[in-house]
This record gives C-alpha cells, structure tokens and sequence, in this order.
C-alpha cells in the first residue's frame, strides 16, 4: 500500500465514526486526529521517499527492458576529479515502451543521448534520467543507445561503506584513484540500470589515465590505447554477467605479476596489480589468495569467473568484492587490519580482505541478491566462509571457535532482511548472526557431506544469477529434506534469539522453547555429561527427557546459536 491511500482509508474510518455525533465539535475532533495522523503517518514513513523508490524498485521505466551489454568508456581528469563519458547501452526489449529509466547521481550530468545517430529527449528527477524513444519499441528486438555525460562525481566520504570515488595519493605523492559503491550505486560515477535485478551478460570498461599511470577494472585487458597526447585507454572485458557496483576502476602507478593455479576446472589465471614500494611484501603475503581459492573450491565448486581470472588489486581504502578484481587495502596485516574479529586468535591465521572478499566471487558475484533488503545472501555466506576457510586448512575446531567467537558482534536490532524495493539494507547482524544462523544449520543437518552438497548446489542451481531470499530458502528446504520456513524467519526475520528453558528434578530433564516463531521446531543436541549427548526436540511445550540417572550436568551444544536458560 502506498502512501496517500494509507491515509484516506484513516481518514475515511475515523470520518464514518465521528461524523455521526455532534457536527460541529466533531469537525474539529476530526481535523485534530486528521492532522495527528498525518505528523504519524510521515513519522512512520518518513525513512523512505519517491527517490528510494525509483532508485529501489523494479519501476515500469525499468521493467519492458532486459540489459544485454554495456560499452563503458570514462575518461579521468584526476588534477580536476573530472571524469566524462560515455555508456552505450545493448538492451532486448520485453514488453513494448517508449520510456527509459537511466540513472545517473548529481553532480554528474547527462549531456546528450544517441539513438540510431539521433539526439534523444529526456526528463531529469534526481538522480533519474526519463529518456524517451521516438515511437515504442517492439517487444521481441534488441536494441541501443549512447549515454554520454561528465562532471564531478561523488568522493567517497568512507569507502568502501560511504563510496564514491577515492582521489588518494600514495606514499611517493603520486594519484591513487578508486571506485567503490556498493549500496549507494554505481550510478555515482557512470549512467546506468542500477538495479541488482538486471545484470548485462557482458562488458567493456575503457578507461582513459595520464601515460604515467594504469588502470585496472575487471575482466581480462584486452587492449591499451595509446593517445597523441600521451594520455593511455584501458581496454577491459568482462565476459561474464556482472552486477552493477562489481564494476571498478582502480588507477595507479601499479605494478604487476601473473601466476596460475590448477583448480577444479582447469588453469586459473591469478594476476596481482600493487603500489611498487609493496611488491616485495605483496608476493609473500598475496600466497592467501591460493588458501582461499583452495579452501573455496572445495566448499563451493568452481571459481565462477575461470575466463575473466582472479585478480588481487590494492586500493586506497579497505577492500570490496568487485567481480574478478578483488580490491585489497588491509595494509599486509593478518586478521581485520591487524584485529581478530573473533577474539580467539583463529582470525589472526590469514587476511580477513583477502579471505572474506574472495567469498565474494560466489556469493554476491556469481549468486546476486536482486533487491538490497536480502543482502544477507551475500554477507552471511561470505562471513561463514571464513569459519570454512579456517575448517579447510586448520581443522573444524578451529572453524567452530571463530564463528562462535564472532557472536559477540551480534546486535539483535532489527531483523537482517530489509525493506525492499527501496534500495534498503537489513541490520549489520546479517554478517556474524547470519554466520552463525549457517553453522547453526550446518549442526542442525550433522552432516558435513550433504552440507558441502548444499552450498555447492546452491553455487550451481543459481550460477550466475540474481535471487531472492525466498529462492535460497526454498533450495536449502528442498535439498535438506527439512521445511526451514520457520528457522528462516526465526533468524532473518526476527530479532529474537531462540530461548532454551532447560530444568532437571532427578532424573528427569525438562524442556521447552520460549523467544521462538511460530513453529520454530529446531532439534538441538544436548550434552547431559562431559561427553555424552543426546538429541532433543523442543516445542513451545514443556516436555520431558528422562535419564537412567540424576541429571546433574547439561548445556546445549555450543554449536547452536541459541540461548540456554536452566535451573534445577
Ligand atoms: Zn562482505
């Protein structure tokens, strides 16, 4: 329901029933509730507006199109933090329209738009371009059309969290100039759909530097042009879809060494681009790049990108998981630039960038979130990939501590699924309570094997794609056998941690689950001496277990994230 006709339905409620009294002081009863209402109604909706909702939602400007492939050429004028550009945009047409939705974030402009050598029409609201064709187009063609535009983009206030470009300089005084901007768009340096929903099945980034530096975007580098006045184009190719904000560009004076690795589908080709004075370090501290690709492999299959490469790109802010050119800037340090997140000492055995970014290749890359509001499907793999890197290469004890180490983390704020269609995140809990939500699932299943199966059907079932919650849901429902609606909603929909209510007389043990969902039945081990355990299935109900002796030690398996309230 939208705004304006949440409001009516009030007003017109409150209307029938005041208006049959007194006429006159009801009038003013009503108009005092009227106005209330309305101060609430804006309180309560006032987080999001219009400009959400274009940004966020699948709008009808956005829908009758189906993006095919995108011709990037930008331009860096980095003394001015100038860029312009151009973005020619490959499109089939799905349902016959005349109207484009474009977006492009001030203080960038559009200049003109080209359609079959003509200039085209638009209308700007915002960061939204309405660019109209002359007569609809036919569903069933593909089609095109030329964006260009220039101006100042926005400057990171915090990349990777607040992005934006980055205009940085490294220790020897020259520019070091980065893109990231997940969240806010990629619409912040370069006209585009930025909507996740829709990804190109491939692309050309061109980017124009002065001579004395190189630019690194995604893909492999098909081509440098070099210009009369001494300034260089790089020709990058990505041939795999992409989402928006993978899309980077990274300009520096960079410099660079290739290797391979044997994997699961072949030869991988590794590429490493760093600042000269950290090359030396670079080559020993980059080995956990082939851990971490090692360690994924075995969990997820396949790298997903084999013909676009793995690269590892320093960058001047922390890191982010831009597609086969993951960017690195947690200053050759072990652990969260130098922390354990943990605070078990496991975090401090490999790069947390490293690590945590490369996840990212499947998860947010490979399998992308259509709408912001399921972002979990990208962070809480990616954070439990980091407890399994820790199970491949230092074993499952190991892999059980960090994760549950990283529960202190856990704020219970707000539910981890968002609000959708307005480009809006859930809580931060989607990271370490969404890890521990996986591995409480994993303990659950107490089957490494199908477990391992899970997550590598996932990785095929939806390569390449983009997917809702409900679509991960049902597939783990599906290939566990278990009906997990009630567990999803449990951790991804509710704040609440479920309550173990544990109390013993004797022999007798007596439990049940309080703080739950509706039909939250989750079995749980339990451990009723040092080491002997058994299985319970708890309810809301109290039931009772009974042991051949006095019950005089119990706890829950750690493993499980849920909290344990006992007496005897
Ligand atoms: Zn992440």
């Amino acid at each position: 329901m939208n705004t304006s006709s949440c409001l009516i339905m009030r007003m017109y409620r409150w209307k029938n029933y005041i208006f049959n009294k007194d006429k006159y002081k009801t009038m003013r009863v009503f108009l005092g509730i009227t106005i209330s209402l309305f101060i609430c109604h804006i309180a309560c909706t006032q987080p999001f507006t219009h400009r959400d909702t274009l940004r966020g939602s699948i709008t009808p400007e956005r829908s009758w199109w189906d993006l095919k492939y995108y011709d990037l050429a930008v331009d860096f004028d980095i003394d001015k933090r100038f860029i312009k550009g151009s973005n020619t945009i490959s499109f089939d047409v799905i349902k016959s329209a005349q109207t484009m939705q474009i977006d492009l974030q001030e203080p960038l402009a559009i200049t003109h738009v080209e359609y079959k050598g003509n200039p085209l029409n638009y209308s700007r609201n915002g960061s939204v371009y309405l660019i109209q064709f002359p007569y609809p187009l036919s569903a069933g063609t593909s089609d095109r059309l030329s964006v260009f535009y220039e101006g100042h983009p926005i400057e990171a206030g915090l990349p990777p969290w607040d992005g934006g470009i980055t205009w940085e300089k490294d220790v020897n005084g020259e520019p070091f100039v980065a893109s990231s901007c997940q969240g806010i768009g990629a619409s912040t340096w370069w006209p585009c759909k930025d909507h996740m929903s829709d990804e190109v099945d491939s692309m050309l980034i061109r980017i124009t530097t002065p001579s004395s530096l190189m630019d690194v975007s995604n893909g492999r580098l098909r081509q440098i042009e070099y210009h009369a006045d001494g300034r260089h184009t790089y020709h990058w190719f990505v041939s795999n879809p992409i989402n928006n904000y993978g899309v980077n560009v990274n300009i520096a004076n960079y410099t660079h060494w290739s290797d391979t690795l044997h994997g699961e589908k072949g030869i991988l080709d590794l590429d490493f681009y760093v600042l000269e004075d950290n090359y030396d370090k670079a080559r020993v501290h980059f080995q956990d790049a082939y851990r971490t690709l090692r360690a994924f492999e075995y969990w997820f299959g396949p790298y997903p990108f084999y013909n676009d490469g793995y690269k590892l790109v320093e960058v001047p802010y922390l890191g982010m998981e831009h597609q086969s050119s993951v960017t690195y800037g947690n200053k050759y340090q072990m652990g969260y630039l130098g922390s354990d997140l943990s605070a078990t000492g496991w975090g401090l055995k490999w790069d947390f960038i490293i690590v945590h970014e490369s996840a990212h290749e499947w998860w947010a890359n490979s399998v992308t979130y259509k709408d912001m509001a399921d972002m979990w499907i990208h962070e809480s793999f990616a954070n439990y990939a980091e407890s399994l890197f820790l199970d491949y290469h230092y074993g499952r004890n190991a892999a059980n501590e960090y994760v549950i180490g990283t529960r202190l983390r856990i704020i219970n704020d707000k539910p981890i699924i968002g609000p959708y269609n307005v480009n809006g995140k859930g809580s931060k809990d989607m990271y370490y309570k969404g890890g521990n939500m996986l591995h409480t699932l994993r303990t659950w299943l107490n089957d490494d094997v199908l477990w391992r199966k899970v997550l590598r059907g996932l990785q095929q079932e939806f390569y390449h794609q983009t997917v809702t919650t409900d679509q991960v849901e049902t597939y783990i429902s599906k290939a566990t056998g278990k009906d997990l609606h009630a567990f999803f909603n449990q951790y991804l929909r509710d704040t609440r941690i479920p309550n173990l209510e544990m109390k013993t007389k004797g022999s007798k043990l007596s439990y049940k689950y309080s703080d739950v969902v509706e039909g939250f039945n989750m079995p749980l081990r339990i451990l009723i001496s040092e080491n002997e355990s058994t299985w319970i299935n708890p309810t809301t109900e109290w039931q009772d277990f009974k042991a051949n002796r006095p019950v005089d030690y119990f706890r829950v398996d750690p493993n499980f994230y849920v909290e344990v309230v006992g007496s005897r």
